[in-house]
């Protein structure tokens, strides 16, 4: 069977890797290679910031007004939402997730590049009245310049919009690192804005490979003016760290182990479906995943007694089923990173409620699959409550007090989202003050909007992505003096 063979973006077309080296592209459900990607090295990072800082400082886009970006933002938008199929089965074939998950998180893309693209001529600068007499003082916002932007396998082309979206708005051009296991998303992706939407070459390139390859050249770079990175805490502190050494700012959106609070005064048939689908929505493979439930104990027996029962009823199969629920896991690196974390947990004493063991490719292939798995009989101090497991595994711990609810759940390196579930409003407000989150839901779980800002607390990352303000991380801000008298100031004897 012959296999795609997919070059670089770079300057607005196909570039094949300096190196000459390809990494194969494995569908996860059928467990076939269906294609190549470029195994980009240093030189074809230079080659693409260096197009990049060309279509920068001298091409079109350098002259192009807000309106004129707000506008091209806008047919962006056009483009992705006509194209949604099939990026988002471009998605499946790479990461597994299902069809409508997928399909779902591309539908809503177009929202970022509208929303952003709105913005794009509402930036402006300030006449300050300084106390300065015949000095008039204004300011410039101005874009950085070339942003690198490094992104995770989970969601990849939603993630690219939190980035892409608010980058160009404010005049910024990109050099995108995809996943190595979905890279040809934004591959096609680039081919389609500019072909079809119009975006000069250079604005946006896309080279791919490994992450401690042209992942850490890009981030090193001298001439990337912004590291924009989601991922683990592991990449996302080597590109931290990279771009330290260059003095650049970076933003991070990094992993969770994120809590959702189950009070005794809960619905707790909302909360087992708002926790059930919290972890085991994307297979667990989200960020945000709610991985820990921390459950009074009045309520632990109703809780974890419904919570299994929803459990035992998700599907797994083929990802371009409608009937399918969750698809295989992403890759064979991730099913072992699963399985080692259930050990852990059994080994610890927890208790397995349900799953805790690999379940064989329903169609008859070699499709790996994880069984929804819930541990009761956790402690906060076991690992399996501590680390990212990102797969599909629920790990539930007993408090007592509204006291020891919060400490748990702030006693983690992590702080990305939290839930929280009960029917008195006075504890909603005290506990939503009181969680190290970036994010917290009450009585539901996960949801966002590019209007909103999303990000981590502590570990799980640096910056926010989304809303408004966003917009300034991509912006630097010029003062610039006018003398109005005639004569300069003059210190020293004429
Ligand atoms: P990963 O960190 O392995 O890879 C993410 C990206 O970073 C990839 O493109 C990879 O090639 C690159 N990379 C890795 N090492 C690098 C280095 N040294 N220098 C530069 N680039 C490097 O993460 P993943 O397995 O693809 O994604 C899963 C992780 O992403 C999870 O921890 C998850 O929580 C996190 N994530 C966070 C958010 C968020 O918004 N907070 C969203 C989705 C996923």
């Amino acid at each position: 069977m012959s296999i795609e063979t997919l070059a670089n973006f770079v300057d607005g077309r196909g570039c094949p890797p300096a190196s000459g080296t390809y990494l194969d592209c494995e569908n996860p459900y059928s467990r076939t290679v269906w294609g190549r990607i470029a195994r980009s090295d240093a030189a074809d990072a230079e080659a693409a910031v260096s197009a990049a800082r060309r279509a920068f400082r001298e091409g079109p886009w350098s002259r192009f007004t807000a309106p004129q970006r707000g506008a091209m933002l806008h047919a962006m938008a056009d483009v992705v939402a006509a194209h949604a199929e099939e990026l988002a089965r471009i998605e499946v074939r790479d990461n597994g997730k299902t069809y409508k998950e997928m399909l779902g998180q591309v539908k809503r893309i177009p929202e970022w590049y509208r929303f952003y693209g709105g913005l794009a001529d509402k930036i402006n600068g300030a006449v300050l009245p300084t106390e300065k007499p015949g000095q008039m003082n204004y300011t410039l916002h101005e874009p950085l310049g070339v942003i690198a932007m490094i992104t995770p396998w989970n969601s990849p082309l939603m993630l690219l919009a939190w980035k892409l979206a608010p980058a160009l708005a404010a005049g910024n051009v990109a050099v995108v690192k995809p996943s190595e296991f979905t890279s040809a998303s934004a591959l096609r992706f680039a081919e389609l804005m500019t072909q079809e939407a119009g975006l000069p070459a250079g604005v946006l390139n896309v080279v791919t490979g490994l992450g401690a390859e042209v992942g850490a050249a890009l981030t090193a770079h001298k001439d990337v003016a912004k590291v924009a990175f989601t991922g683990g805490v592991t990449g996302g502190r080597a590109a931290y760290v990279a771009a330290a050494e260059k003095l650049r700012p970076v933003s991070l959106e990094l992993g969770g182990k994120s809590p959702n609070l189950v009070f005794a005064d809960a619905d707790l048939e909302q909360a087992a479906r708002g926790i059930v689908s919290g972890i085991f929505g994307s297979g667990g493979q989200s960020c945000v995943a709610g991985s820990r439930a921390l459950v009074h104990v009045s309520a632990m027996e109703t809780f974890v007694a419904r919570a299994v029962e929803l459990t035992g009823k998700i599907r797994l199969g083929d990802p371009m089923s409608a009937d399918t629920d969750i698809g295989p896991v992403a890759t064979p690196a991730q099913f072992d990173r699963i399985m080692t974390c259930i050990g852990w947990a059994k080994k610890d004493g927890a208790t397995t409620a349900i799953g805790g063991a690999p379940v064989s490719d329903p169609s008859g292939g070699e499709a790996l699959f994880v069984a929804p798995t819930i541990f009761t009989g956790v402690w906060n101090d076991m690992r399996i409550a501590r680390e990212e497991v990102f797969g599909p595994v629920l790990a539930v711990i007993p408090f007592e007090t509204e006291e020891e609810a919060i400490a748990l759940a702030n006693d983690s390196d992590f702080g990305l989202g939290a839930g929280i579930w009960t029917r008195d409003i006075s504890r909603v407000h005290r506990v939503a003050a009181a969680l190290e989150a970036g994010s917290v839901w009450v009585n539901s779980y996960k949801g966002g909007s590019q209007i909103s800002p999303f990000g981590g607390y502590k570990m799980s990352g640096l910056g926010r992505e989304g809303g408004m303000e966003m917009i300034r991380d991509y912006l630097q801000v010029k003062s610039v003096w006018l003398n109005l008298a005639d004569e300069v100031a003059y210190p020293f004897p004429l």
